[in-house]
């Protein structure tokens, strides 16, 4: 199961944000999307997600449009997004509940599954809460239990390190490692590169919506070492 995204163009109106993103994400790996500010990270997981239509080029998963065959993909693939977002009106225990149904997994299994990511997030005596007692941070662990529960093929996570103290990045990173090793294929776009670095395989480099290197983090700095967009920067 690879992600392909080949030659993208693509964004929030007629003018495209994104200008020609061509990049893989084989299953068994994990791509950290990495650039500046504003460089089009989470546009182009946007575009991956059918949040956002491509103006032209194609992304598929396994061969198959994300956008023709869409129904192929019921179920297939989960997402964390940068801002937590949460029903203020459901407990956790309820968004859990949610997450289950939508993605139709035995009860009892996603409940052995919640319950060992809630204890290792710190959230198992929480399940009554609702996201008005939550911080962001906390917010940002129940984004990432909803995701971790059902076994997809494609995980898409944007800027996860951001509001997370270091034991839950370290837990977060050993739990994406596992989903990894599992056949998912996982795109990580990041600022952190210490952190990424720990857990990518490789990375995918965009500046101002065009590819700028991609490779491992040795490939990035010889590739892009005469932008203005270099490693060092991000
Ligand atoms: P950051 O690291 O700050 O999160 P990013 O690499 O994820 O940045 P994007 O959020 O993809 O960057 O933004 C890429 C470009 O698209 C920016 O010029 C931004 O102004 C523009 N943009 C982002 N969201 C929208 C939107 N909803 N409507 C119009 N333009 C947008």
């Amino acid at each position: 199961m690879t992600l392909k995204v080949e030659h993208l163009v693509g964004g929030y109106s007629s003018i495209p944000v994104l200008k020609d993103i061509s990049f893989e994400v084989p299953s068994h790996s994990l791509v950290g999307l990495i650039g500046l500010n504003g460089a089009g990270k989470s546009t182009t997981i946007n575009h991956v997600i059918g949040l956002l239509r491509p103006m032209k080029g194609t992304i598929e998963l396994n061969g198959l449009s994300l956008q023709e065959d869409a129904a192929a993909y019921k179920n297939k693939i989960a997402y964390i997004p940068e801002i937590p977002v949460l029903y203020e009106e459901l407990t956790l225990k309820e968004h859990l509940e949610l997450t289950m149904m939508a993605y139709q997994l035995d009860p009892k299994e996603a409940w052995q599954k919640a319950n060992r990511y809630l204890k290792i997030f710190r959230l198992d005596n929480k399940l009554d809460w609702f996201p008005i007692n939550f911080s962001k941070g906390m917010k940002q662990k129940v984004m990432i239990v909803c995701a971790l529960l059902p076994k997809v093929e494609l995980l898409l996570v944007d800027e996860p390190f951001l509001g997370l103290d270091p034991l839950a990045t370290h837990d977060l990173l050993m739990l994406l490692d596992e989903e990894k090793q599992a056949g998912t294929a996982i795109l990580m776009s990041t600022h952190v590169l210490s952190t990424a670095e720990e857990v990518c395989d490789s990375f995918v480099m965009i500046d101002d919506g065009q590819l700028l290197a991609a490779g491992t983090l040795a490939d990035l700095q010889e590739q892009s070492g005469q932008s203005d967009a270099s490693l060092s920067k991000i």
